[in-house]
């Protein structure tokens, strides 16, 4: 049983159209799949679909942009109600930032001598809902002045680089809360990943979070050398809190995070999924169900 909970498709910053994106996981060998773009649920109906004909199983899912003792960090939302009002005006907010950040970036840009227009970043954009720095970074590698996304970021995109702009995020106390409200549970997207500052994730500030109705961390990540992943695992031990692993596929915009190449254990999906259902039962609220789907071979 192969579980990868946390992936992107083209609705936000991976490549693949959600539909395609199943049916890659199945071709990859996953049987369960969580749908988990930035920011939106714009790809959930098209991926139900073909999960359906692909046979494999959908959690719908949300990678929320939060913010936490002052910086940047991304929580997992399983299964929330996506019509809650208050959860759709704080993504509302938080898509309305991004979208004001992406002229600031290219004015930042323009200072220092490249000229890329908004149209040549939503030329490559697509269908998305959420307009990110991975946008900008193809407008660039399009431009033939990085070879790739990595570099756009190591040289001009990342936190030190000249054309950073800070973005809204909601309050991920708030929102763990929000998606309880809304009938989902919540998983720390990689806590301890190197590129984000992350000393306020300490044994403390992980137990705050699951006062605050946090169920999971995300300890299996590309983004955690194997040491951090063993610290992980015995926090959560700790703390009781579930560990998910998974890949954080974007398609062809990030190499080495292929589907299926990180997973959950399967004991610890069922455990999510139970917290989801008394969360869901508890809120009142109308919540997508689990795609149950196996393939007929
Ligand atoms: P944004 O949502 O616009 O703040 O951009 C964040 C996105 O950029 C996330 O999907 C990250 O995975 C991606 N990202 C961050 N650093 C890098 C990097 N060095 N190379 C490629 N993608 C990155
Ligand atoms: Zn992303
Ligand atoms: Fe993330
Ligand atoms: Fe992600």
């Amino acid at each position: 049983m192969r579980i990868d909970l946390h992936t992107h498709s083209d609705r936000s910053d991976g490549t693949d159209p959600p539909a395609e994106l199943v049916r890659r996981a199945h071709e990859r060998g996953v049987d369960v799949l969580g749908l988990t773009d930035h920011d939106t649920a714009e790809g959930w109906q098209e991926a139900a679909d073909a999960a359906r004909t692909a046979g494999v199983t959908l959690v719908r899912g949300i990678e929320v942009s939060c913010r936490f003792a002052g910086y940047g960090v991304h929580l997992l939302a399983y299964l929330p109600d996506p019509t809650y009002p208050p959860l759709v005006a704080e993504l509302r907010r938080v898509l309305d930032g991004r979208n004001e950040r992406l002229p600031a970036t290219l004015e930042k840009l323009r200072d220092i001598g490249i000229h890329i227009g908004v149209d040549d970043v939503r030329a490559v954009a697509g269908e998305t809902a959420a307009m990110g720095r991975p946008h900008v970074a193809d407008a660039l590698v399009a431009r033939g002045v990085v070879p790739d996304r990595n570099a756009a970021f190591g040289r001009y995109l990342g936190p030190q680089g000249p054309a950073y702009v800070r973005r809204y995020a909601a309050d991920l106390e708030t929102m763990i809360g929000t998606i309880a409200e809304a009938g989902g549970v919540t998983v720390l997207a990689h806590p301890w990943a190197a590129r984000h500052d992350h000393s306020a994730m300490d044994e403390r500030g992980l137990a705050r979070l699951k006062a605050a109705g946090l169920s999971g961390i995300e300890v299996d990540h590309h983004d955690h050398p194997g040491r951090t992943r063993d610290a992980l695992r015995e926090l959560a031990r700790r703390l009781d809190l579930v560990v998910t692993g998974s890949s954080d596929h974007h398609g062809t915009g990030k190499p080495d995070h292929e589907l299926g190449s990180l997973t959950t254990a399967p004991d610890q999906l069922e455990r999510l999924l139970e917290l989801a259902s008394v969360a869901s039962a508890s809120s009142g609220r109308q919540t997508p169900e689990v795609l149950h789907c196996s393939a007929d071979s």
